[in-house]
């Protein structure tokens, strides 16, 4: 494999102030969770990006005093010496693998709620913050101004002493820098408010002395949304305007679109953005400055980026997702493992789980996160020490998949993936197809190849297996991922039991799956999509019908319609598309029964509700499909006298969860296979402090 010459020139090095990317690819500040608080994982995750060709790597916002304080939200602190410490690891890990290490230092301004540090949050004017509404900041005096650039300073020069080649002054997604420079949030009348230049201010200040301390030693970073989209910052002339004011003090332009209330836009999931969505904005910046650009886009294609650089209107090929889902993509570029490219499908799963767990996940990539804390690498494979046998894996969905290619990488003999259906993939046969979700199929497309590429796993389809069969199959290991289905009756969180009237063997009650694989036939005009799950099915199927020509309502028990798509940063605009296409939206109706024309309940107060439909799809829970291998699991005596010698299960068979716990799963059996006890997870290293008692005082 060679790489195509016309991808060469993202092998060239590019200069930014004193400093010099060894190549054109930069994983821009993302969040992870990790910040200063878990420094081996912060350590690892990003130095595994540098051992994959990735130039830089940037930690996520790094918050430089104690009134910028997002407690319990996980983000990189340099408040004192202690954390750049723990920090300086990841330099050391970068600087390994011939890479920069970046900080992006940041105060939060109106945003930052203090939770922890019990210090009130600060702004250029005391406007509550359209972020966190109920958090109204103190209107910074003149002090607090200098003080603030004073932190950044400090923060700059503890950086620059920890091994940070790069210094951020962030003021990116609506953070104090550029909420002095936005008239949404400045109303000062003073030096620092009116014209751009004077909101411009104390962004450009704070450059000048953050320039002056550390500017010789580091490359100076701005990020700047260069248009809002919103009215939660600037509009792009505003944004180059500051580009001018500011490019005599800054070496690389880190730009993006959408704010911290927007941030959809910036981190736009698949369902709503195409790759390199952000250039029609961002693009336009080098219509005023000579300086390097980086820009995302969550860009994944090597002809995309190249016609992107080779068009001038950006010197780096940003990424945040794309380094997620697959840390070697630079690698495998530069080597033209096309093939080999682990593409992002745009869920935001690693939003929903560094935000919200405060630990990094993702679909694409179940080693995402685990680089320290289980010591998995995204591509390198101890053989197993029981690889002399024979592996069963039953069911080929994400949990199945995922396992039988560790387990083909990890030097098993053999590795049978038998499904029962024509084609493998499990969910993902039906879930990339539902609408603004084509993107997902990435997650199968990559799988199908590596299946076919190891010599020593076999894929069978069309081929259902009982117990008798497994037990005369011939494999001495044997894998369970026989996933999950759609409660038929109704079941579901609120009540516990079926609905009464609700059977999808009658003809106008329907599962996702008999809509979605078997085809079945939604009577009527009007239907009712009833959602107690909350995240992207019942949305999905509501959507699809209406394309169909349908009169949907899509009614939930939850507050809100699709509240778990709020933290994969979809709810919002999908709650607005699917009112723009015309699919009623019911929330906190609690149905309690259903019969033929109507579904009958209560609303969020507790009144007497009824709707009328010809048909009801429920979106209610899942069950696992647990019946098979709880018929083996009860003769494990009589299996071993078959030659079966294990018996595991994976995936949504164990408990239905999203796609990437599936595919974690899978992945976690296969590489503790040969564990002392494989279906038990191995214990991971955490990563907190451990006082002795004497350390407490009396
Ligand atoms: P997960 O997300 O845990 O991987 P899925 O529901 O996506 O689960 O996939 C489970 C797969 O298992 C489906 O493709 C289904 O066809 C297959 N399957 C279920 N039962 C059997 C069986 N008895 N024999 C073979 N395949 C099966
Ligand atoms: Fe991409 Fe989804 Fe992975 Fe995030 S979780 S990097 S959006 S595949």
């Amino acid at each position: 494999m060679t790489r195509d010459p016309k991808h060469d020139i993202l092998f060239e090095p590019v200069r930014i102030g004193p400093k010099t990317l060894r190549n054109r690819f930069y994983q821009v500040p993302h969040c992870t969770g990790f910040g200063a608080e878990k420094p081996g994982s912060q350590a690892r995750f990003r130095g595994m990006k540098a051992e994959g060709g990735w130039a830089a790597v940037n930690t996520e916002e790094a918050l430089i005093s104690t009134d910028t304080d997002y407690w319990p939200v996980v983000s990189t602190r340099v408040w004192d010496e202690d954390d750049l410490r723990n920090l300086s690891l990841m330099c050391d890990e970068a600087h390994k693998h011939g890479s920069l290490a970046g900080i992006e230092l940041t105060h939060g301004g109106v945003h930052a709620d203090g939770r922890e540090s019990r210090r009130p949050s600060l702004g250029p004017s005391q406007l509550a913050s359209d972020y966190h509404p109920f958090v109204v900041p103190k209107a910074m005096e003149l002090s607090d101004i200098r003080r603030v650039r004073e932190d950044w300073v400090r923060a700059a020069k503890l950086s620059r002493d920890a091994g940070f080649d790069i210094v951020y002054v962030y003021g990116g997604h609506s953070y104090l820098p550029l909420q002095f420079l936005s008239p949404f949030y400045n109303k000062r009348t003073d030096a620092y408010g009116g014209s751009l230049e004077n909101r411009a201010r104390f962004w450009v200040e704070t450059l000048e002395e953050v320039r002056a301390a550390v500017g010789d030693d580091c490359a100076i970073a701005v990020r700047l949304c260069v248009e809002a989209l919103g009215p939660a910052g600037v509009e792009l002339d505003e944004g180059t305007g500051f580009v001018v004011l500011a490019d005599h003090l800054v070496d690389l332009w880190d730009v993006n679109v959408g704010s911290i209330t927007d941030w959809s836009k910036d981190s736009g999931a698949s369902r709503f953005f195409q790759e390199g969505y952000q250039l029609q904005w961002t693009g336009r910046v080098r219509e005023v400055t000579a300086k390097p650009i980086v820009g995302v886009g969550r860009l994944t294609s090597p002809d995309r980026m190249a016609e992107i650089i080779r068009s001038g209107a950006w010197d780096l090929i940003g990424a945040a997702r794309p380094s997620i889902s697959d840390p070697f993509l630079p690698k495998k570029i530069e080597e033209g493992r096309y093939g080999e490219i682990r593409e992002c499908i745009g869920c935001n799963v690693c939003i929903m789980k560094a935000e919200w767990g405060n630990h990094i996940g993702c679909t694409q990539n179940a080693t995402a996160g685990e680089e320290y804390r289980r010591g998995w690498h995204p591509e390198q494979f101890e053989p197993a020490a029981n690889a002399d046998n024979d592996v069963l894996v039953v069911g080929a969905g994400p949990a199945g998949m995922e396992c039988a290619i560790v387990l083909g990488k990890r030097g098993f003999r053999r590795v049978h993936l038998v499904d029962a259906a024509s084609e493998i993939g499990g969910v993902m046969r039906w879930i990339p197809r539902l609408p603004g979700l084509g993107e997902w199929a990435r997650f199968l497309n990559w799988r199908a190849v590596q299946l076919e590429k190891l010599k020593n796993v076999e894929v069978i389809t069309g081929t259902e297996l009982s117990a008798q069969d497994i037990r005369e199959y011939g494999a001495e290991i044997v894998v369970v991922a026989t996933g999950a289905r759609w409660a038929a009756d109704g079941l579901n969180a609120y009540t516990h039991a079926s609905m009464p009237g609700a059977d999808a063997s009658l003809p106008y009650v329907l599962t996702p799956e008999q809509i979605m694989l078997e085809g079945k036939a939604v009577p009527g005009k009007r239907v009712v999509v009833y959602d107690a799950e909350g995240y992207f099915v019942a949305a999905g199927l509501a959507e699809k019908l209406v394309e169909e020509g349908y009169d949907v309502e899509l009614a939930t028990c939850l507050e809100r319609i699709a509240p778990v798509t709020d933290e994969t940063l979809e709810g919002p605009m999908l709650r607005q598309h699917l009112h723009d296409i015309g699919v009623r939206q019911r929330a906190g109706f609690l149905a309690s029964e259903m019969g033929e024309g109507f579904m009958r309940g209560t609303d969020e107060f507790g009144e007497p509700a009824e709707l009328e439909t010809d048909a009801v799809v429920l979106v209610t829970q899942r069950l696992s499909n647990e019946a098979l291998y709880l018929e083996l699991a009860q003769d494990l005596d009589g299996l071993r006298g078959e030659g079966i010698e294990a018996l595991y299960r994976i995936g949504d068979c164990v408990a239905p969860r999203i796609i990437a716990e599936a595919s974690f799963d899978g992945h976690r059996l296969a590489r503790e296979i040969d564990a002392d006890d494989p279906a038990t997870p191995l214990p991971y290293t955490r990563e907190r402090i451990v006082l002795e008692s004497a350390a407490i005082g009396s």
